[in-house]
């Protein structure tokens, strides 16, 4: 059985067939690929001439390189409805490539109809980022609504990388803190910690970060903004600039290729020596940088065409990083020669407290490895996360309190009125300015925040560390049943009073309007639990209530003490957990998280 790979970018089509050896079967690239109507070879001829090449094969699955699958995919996906869907979705994040990985699976499914597709994401391996390494300090309601956060990209190569350096260099992945430096025509660098990505260069596109063949990295966004302002420029016209005119290109006029490059400064071209040393200086800015949030560096992995191939740019950004215990033997960098997968070179000495070694990356291999682990799963009936539902919003629920309005009264005086002071997700729900005291019999807690409108029934929803706080010992229900609860007693600024019952450890839930029901497959009162991701530490939440009624919005609730354990972000996700629930089948829901803004 074979697995065929297909990497697709604006321009060019590289396809590689293994067999299950991880032998390469075939291979090719059609590059200068020209868009429909154009005079040339376009994406459909490519494809057609790979489908000629690649019929004598009994292929087990296709695997897709996906440049851009945001933070919903974690991990390579069987294709589905729902996953074409959510590779549509961000063609507007990734204009020059997922309208082109798009094209191709589609038009393969048609040619290889019975053999699982799956698509393989440059985003996956950073999409569990640590939420500060993912968030830009601008205002974030204005990132929300933009999904203007940190993605990262050539996942597929810092995975392999990383993998492969542990392995030559006979230490475990996840003990090592390592920096890859994948340095091509694109480059990036990413923290690797344990085996996780948790920093990378590459941002919200794959423009940000180190200098490239012809994209600028890092630039101060005000000279967009006064680019903009001088009126010579427009979004286009900047687009052009930033990834097509900067780089190793723009700064030496005379190539974006760096062999040419070295030649030129060579001969003395002083435009070409200023572009290796900007490219250098800021590769060595990022990994002192990474060396830093990691609290330190292990290993530093070299890949991609000039990671690979130039040994002068290695050593200039390896020089002045004796500090971090980085030592190189100038010899092994300069002799050093990697021209197949099972070749690598260690280039720093023996007594280096951080090994540097220079590694083939190899996305094909890489993507047919992950594409047949994946069919494999779905072979034997596992669930496989088929992430492409709607997102659930997480909201953390603070302390709080619903009153009757006869306890209102008592708390706040006959003639108080509760004030609303903001709008809480569920329709008709709002936070007031009123705040009442719990009196436990160990401490007090003061500021627990009134939600209105008032009630029936006075019930005060706590967390398990606010019931050691108080020293009372509060029944986990679902909101509304407070019969035989805990009593406690309140406070307000016109009186107190005694609740022989009404003190309740909230149970987590998910409310739902009847159609997000019918799409996640679940009946009101149905149990899941919940897989939450995307943080540095995952959790899954078991017994959750489904709750389903026409006035109610997609968001599920849990209170602090379930927040602070998952570490809840605004954007971090989780997922249903399918196996719970008998209509959830298989599928594996994504969740997006929001902090309910209650505490503030
Ligand atoms: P891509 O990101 O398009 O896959 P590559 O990983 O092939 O690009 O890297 C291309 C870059 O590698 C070019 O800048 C090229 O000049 C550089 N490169 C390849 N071989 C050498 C070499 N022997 N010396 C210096 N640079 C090299």
């Amino acid at each position: 059985m074979t697995v065929l790979v297909i990497n697709c970018g604006s321009s060019s089509l590289k396809y590689a067939v293994f067999d299950d050896k991880e032998k390469l079967l075939v291979s090719g690239k059609h590059e200068r690929l020209v868009m429909d109507g154009e005079e040339g070879k376009s994406h459909v001829d490519a494809l057609q001439q790979v489908v000629e090449h690649c019929r004598e094969f009994k292929l087990s699955c296709v695997g897709h390189r996906v440049v851009h699958g945001g933070a919903t995919f974690t991990q390579p996906q069987l294709i589905d409805n729902d996953v074409l869907q959510a590779i549509e979705a961000y063609i507007p994040a990734a204009p020059m490539h997922n309208p082109y990985s798009l094209a191709a699976i589609r038009e393969l499914q048609t040619h290889w109809p019975s053999v699982p597709h799956i698509a393989v994401f440059d985003t996956s391996f950073h999409a569990r980022m640590p939420r500060r390494a993912t968030t830009y300090a601008i205002d974030q309601d204005v990132a929300r609504k933009y999904g203007i956060r940190r993605y990262g990209f050539h996942g597929i190569s810092h995975q392999y990388a990383a993998g492969i350096a542990a392995e030559f260099l006979q230490r475990p992945l996840d003990e090592l803190r390592l920096i890859t430096m994948h340095l091509g025509n694109g480059a990036s660098a990413a923290a690797v910690e344990f085996g996780c990505s948790t920093e990378t260069s590459m941002g919200n596109t794959p423009l940000e970060g180190l200098v490239m063949g012809s994209r600028s990295g890092d630039v101060d966004a005000g000279v967009l903004l006064n680019l903009l302002r001088s009126g010579e420029y427009s979004a286009e016209s900047l687009d052009q600039l930033l990834n097509k005119q900067s780089g190793l290109a723009g700064l030496s006029g005379i190539s974006n290729d760096l062999r040419e490059i070295e030649t030129a400064a060579t001969a003395g071209n002083d435009r070409a020596r200023l572009a290796i040393n900007v490219f250098a200086h800021r590769a060595r800015k990022y990994i002192g940088a990474y060396a830093a949030a990691m609290g330190g560096v292990d290993a530093i992995a070299f890949t991609g065409g000039i990671g690979e191939n130039s040994a002068s740019m290695r050593a200039r950004i390896l020089q002045r990083l004796e500090f971090l215990g980085v030592m190189i033997d100038e010899d092994r960098n300069h002799d050093a020669q990697i021209k197949s997968d099972d070749e690598y070179a260690v280039i720093s000495t023996p007594r280096s407290r951080v090994d540097v070694v220079v590694v083939k990356t190899n996305e094909e291999l890489m993507i047919a490895r992950e594409s047949t682990r994946i069919a494999g799963a779905q072979d034997r009936g596992d669930v496989i996360a088929s992430a492409a539902k709607p997102p659930i919003p997480i909201a953390v629920s603070a302390r709080h309190c619903h009153l009757t309005e006869a306890t209102f009264k008592q708390l706040f005086g006959n003639d108080a009125t509760p004030t609303p002071v903001k709008d809480l997700s569920q329709p008709g729900q709002y936070a007031c300015a009123e705040k009442i005291t719990l009196l436990g019999p160990k401490n007090r807690i003061e500021g627990v925040r009134l939600l209105g409108p008032l009630r029936s029934v006075d019930q005060i929803e706590i967390s398990r560390s606010d019931e050691f706080r108080l020293g009372v010992d509060a029944p986990v229900r679902n909101s509304g049943q407070v019969k035989d609860s805990a009593p406690i007693t309140i406070e307000g600024p016109a009186g107190k009073l005694h609740l022989s019952e009404g003190l309740i450890c909230a149970r987590r839930h998910i409310h739902m309007h009847p159609d997000d029901a019918a799409v996640y497959g679940v009946n009101d009162r149905d149990e899941v639990s919940v897989k939450v991701s995307g943080g540095e530490r995952d959790l899954i939440f078991g017994d959750v209530l489904i709750r389903v009624k026409d006035s109610y919005k997609l968001e599920m609730h849990i209170d602090t003490d379930e927040g602070n354990a998952a570490e809840i972000g605004r954007d971090s996700s989780g997922t249903v957990n399918a196996q719970d629930v008998d209509e959830l089948d298989e599928d594996v829901y994504r969740v997006a998280r929001e902090n309910a803004e209650l505490e503030k």
